[in-house]
């Protein structure tokens, strides 16, 4: 039983998990590597002159695997449900548990169908903190919105919906911030140096 199951490993997913892991919550992430951003170059992504969409991934997986992500790449989720504890996500081969589970694939909303989460029409309906009518799933990215398909948005949903896990798991709001300090106690002197 992890703390967080997460699937689709696009900017939505991948950040939920950097969130999520970094603050002490087991997640295990799923991705079939279907991302749209492999056919993408960006320019409009804050802080980040100019990247290629398949590059921008690898550093993003790289940055995600360094806080221990279980990423398992190439795996697939075909069903999910809930169960006493929280969520069962079923793969061709096994499933994966968590107590809560954020759903992260895209334009594919089948899942979220599945599951039973209300939809605003076309798209999964889902509040700020990107939780689903679903106690404990959330909804991130393009599958919740019918046009603002951007990265940074689905980052940004991703990032919202790991630290209302995070506050829930906490009893109080909680906020990811860190100082200069505390990049020196991660990285040493490199981080001091550059
Ligand atoms: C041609 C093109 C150019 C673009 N250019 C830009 C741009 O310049 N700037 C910008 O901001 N945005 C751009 N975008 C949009 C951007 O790529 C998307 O907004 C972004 O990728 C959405 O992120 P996401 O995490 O919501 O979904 P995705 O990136 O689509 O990721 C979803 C992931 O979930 C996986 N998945 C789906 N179902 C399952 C399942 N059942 N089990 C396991 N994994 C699953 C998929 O394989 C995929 O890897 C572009 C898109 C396209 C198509």
């Amino acid at each position: 039983m992890n703390d967080v199951v997460i699937v689709g490993g696009g900017p939505a997913g991948l950040t939920a998990a950097l969130f999520a892991e970094k603050n002490g919550l087991g997640t295990t992430l799923l991705d079939t590597d279907g991302t749209w951003m492999h056919k993408a170059h960006l320019f409009n992504y804050p802080g980040i002159g100019s990247i290629d969409g398949s590059a921008y991934m690898e550093t993003l997986r790289q940055q995600v695997d360094s806080f221990g992500v279980e990423r398992l790449q190439g795996t697939e989720a075909v069903d999910v449900e809930q169960t006493d504890d929280g969520f069962r996500v079923v793969t061709d081969a096994d499933a994966v548990e968590g107590r809560y589970l954020v759903l992260a694939t895209g334009a594919n909303r089948d899942l979220a169908e599945s599951l039973g989460c209300a939809f605003d029409g076309d798209v999964v309906d889902a509040d700020v903190t990107m939780e689903t009518s679903v106690d404990g799933a959330y909804a991130t990215g393009a599958m919740v919105r019918a046009e603002e398909w951007q990265a940074v948005i689905s980052a940004g949903d991703g990032a919202a919906a790991a630290l209302n896990i995070l506050s829930a798991e906490k009893g109080e709001h909680y906020h990811d911030f860190d100082v200069p300090n505390d990049a020196e106690a991660v990285f040493g002197g490199m981080a001091a140096e550059e």
